[in-house]
């Protein structure tokens, strides 16, 4: 089973490709996760991501490939893809080399989005995420899993998050609309608990 997750920042999809992997064990592919682990490691590639992803700008094209071709070569049970593709050139990448079981929306207003991003933490050394409003740890400012500090990514500061949001309705909503047309998208509301949005993509991806 393949399966794309799409969705406005903030929205969870992140939380809930990973509750899914859990499930099934197919692999969860973040593409922005891959982007932080080559910009801490200062790789080559890192360090030019790092010029596009600190502004909220997209990453070009050809640096998206190269580390999702990596990605999608070391899953072999199945993959959820959370990030991509997010215009149509990389919608295009895609058929051309992946087939595509499932696209999941998860639904969710721009208020509300802005809202969990500005609440919105990650584990230091683990990358867990967490949000202060929906998802908190147990104890503040530290991760359950590893003890690592929760800080705020460097890209969820006002203006990054305004831009990514509008690249978002601008580009991937072209993707967004294909998938609608070809009856391929299965639109989920996100402003819902987490086990409860959890619930309803099993229930899809049962029949
Ligand atoms: P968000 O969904 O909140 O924007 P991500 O963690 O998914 O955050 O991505 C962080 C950054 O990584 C993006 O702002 C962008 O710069 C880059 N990125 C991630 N996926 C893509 C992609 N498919 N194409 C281009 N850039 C990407
Ligand atoms: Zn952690």
């Amino acid at each position: 089973m393949n399966l794309v997750m799409m969705g406005i920042q903030g929205c969870g999809k992140g939380t809930q490709a990973e509750l899914l992997e859990q499930h099934f064990g197919w692999r969860h592919i973040n593409i922005g996760n891959l982007f932080r682990s080559n910009i801490e490691r200062q790789t080559e590639l890192g360090k030019e991501a790092s010029k596009y992803t600190e502004k909220g700008e997209l990453v070009p094209d050809e640096l998206v490939y190269e580390v999702i071709k990596d990605a999608i070569r070391k899953a072999d049970k199945g993959l959820i893809l959370d990030g991509f593709p997010r215009n149509l050139a990389q919608h295009e990448f895609l058929v051309e080399n992946v087939k595509i079981d499932k696209v999941f929306l998860l639904d969710l207003d721009t208020e509300t989005a802005i809202k969990r991003i500005s609440s919105r933490r990650h584990c230091e050394n683990c990358k867990r995420d967490y949000n202060l409003l929906y998802n908190k740890p147990k104890e503040k400012g530290v991760c359950d899993d590893c003890g690592g500090n929760l800080v705020q990514r460097k890209d969820d500061n006002e203006e990054a998050v305004a831009l990514r949001i509008e690249k978002f309705y601008q580009e991937t909503g072209k993707v967004i609309d294909l998938y609608r047309k070809q009856n391929k998208l299965i639109s989920i509301n996100a402003d819902q608990g987490i086990q409860e949005i959890h619930r309803q993509i099993l229930a899809e991806l049962s029949c």
